[in-house]
């Protein structure tokens, strides 16, 4: 890998692209900076989205510094025709092009260590993978991870998982109604991706909703106010080495056309969710209440993908790490770490900010000097 590299993102999502961004247009010449990502080609996680999920069902994707989403659309094209699995490739790829942003690809990350102190001189990152030509090293001084939560789909174990006879799917695997159709479907999730799941798959099939606790849905807009307050609460946590928590658990899950024709169907009736599961479905406390399944559906989250940044030890006491900084990227008593697409950066827009203050005190700890442009 390239030997003069003194800085490394890891992910080219919205958040690693954002970052690399605002590192180059404050001052890192591009040969010291190496961007990975382990996808054979650009988007992020948006690659793998259901094919039913359009630009007009998204919540929305904020544009990259410098560039608006709608120059990779066409004139007067339907939000709704609009895949955001191709959408958003396309508009990642067209940004690439434009910063001049090289991100090295298919290129795999299993390992990072090193980074501390030794003898009283800052030790590099040293970081392995796995690419094309097989495994490949590097070591830099800083290092900015945005590896985003796709890779870890999140499963809570129930007794009689295993025993199961029927398909068992996380929101990860899910490809649109079509092959559930006909099919008694259990969705297991109290988040916007379960309802978007119900929402869907209610009209073609016989669903069942189950939830950990009451759902909470929300009439109020989801106004720039409500965001910043489900942004402080995460950002809070994260700041005090707790796990960051579910922003839906905030702002409640808001109503929308599509949601509330679902509930007049009758699809969005939730029930506690089960004890354990049998070869034919699911159980409760009371085995009378046993309900057939043909299809379970995990819409139980993700956990942020960051295992191969476990020679670090970086986890504390409190579960999760503790950040620190002006928006919370860096990784306290790490100076020259930041994780960026995590906790309150989980999101475009967040992804956005962050990239702007990871470049700018990252590139003050490694004492190269903040331009204002490239
Ligand atoms: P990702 O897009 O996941 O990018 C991470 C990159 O890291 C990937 O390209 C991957 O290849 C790479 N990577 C991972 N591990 C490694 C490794 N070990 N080595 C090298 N590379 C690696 N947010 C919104 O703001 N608006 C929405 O409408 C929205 N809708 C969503 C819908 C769904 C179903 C889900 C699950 C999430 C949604 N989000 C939405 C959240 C969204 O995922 C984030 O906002 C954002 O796109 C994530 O960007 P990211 O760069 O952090 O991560």
């Amino acid at each position: 890998m390239e030997k003069h590299a003194r800085v490394a993102v890891i992910g080219a999502g919205q958040a690693g692209l954002s970052a690399a961004h605002h590192l180059i247009r404050r001052g890192l010449n591009r040969d010291r900076l190496v961007v990975l990502d382990a996808y054979p080609g650009p988007g992020g996680a948006w690659r793998h989205r259901w094919p039913s999920l359009t630009l007009s069902t998204v919540n929305g994707v904020h544009d990259l510094p410098g560039m608006p989403f709608t120059e990779v659309l066409d004139a007067g094209q339907d939000p709704s025709s609009v895949p955001a699995a191709e959408a958003v490739p396309r508009y990642y790829s067209a940004y690439e092009e434009r910063e001049g942003i090289a991100v090295r690809r298919p290129v795999r990350v299993h390992c990072v260590s090193g980074g501390g102190v030794s003898d009283g001189a800052d030790e590099r990152f040293r970081i392995e993978a796995i690419g094309p030509d097989g495994v490949m090293e590097a070591c830099v001084d800083g290092l900015v991870n945005a590896t985003g939560s796709w890779e870890r789909p999140f499963i809570p174990h129930y007794p009689g998982a295993e025993l199961f006879r029927g398909r068992q799917m996380h929101t990860r695997d899910y490809r649109g109604p079509d092959e559930l159709a006909g099919k008694r479907v259990v969705v297991v999730g109290g988040g916007i991706s379960a309802v978007d799941i119900l929402a869907e798959v209610s009209q073609t099939a016989d669903t069942l909703w189950v939830t950990r606790t009451p759902p909470r849905f929300s009439d109020e807009p989801f106004t720039a106010e409500v965001g910043r307050r489900a942004v402080a609460r995460v950002e809070d946590r994260v700041r005090r080495g707790l796990p960051p928590g579910s922003v839906v658990s905030v702002t409640g899950i808001p109503w929308n056309p599509r949601y509330r024709d679902a509930q007049r169907r009758g699809a969005l009736q939730r029930r506690p969710m089960f004890t354990s599961i049998t070869e034919h479905g699911v159980r409760w406390a009371d085995p009378a209440c046993d309900e057939h399944a043909d299809v379970i559906v995990w819409a139980t989250g993700f956990r942020s993908a960051l295992d191969h940044l476990a020679p670090l030890r970086l986890r504390g006491p409190g579960g999760g790490i503790t950040m620190t900084g002006r928006l919370a990227t860096r990784v306290a008593g790490r100076p020259r770490l930041h994780l960026i697409g995590y906790g309150p950066s989980a999101s475009t827009i967040g992804a956005n900010r962050a990239g702007r203050a990871v470049a700018a005190e990252l590139l003050e700890a490694l004492t190269i000097p903040v331009s204002d442009g490239p």
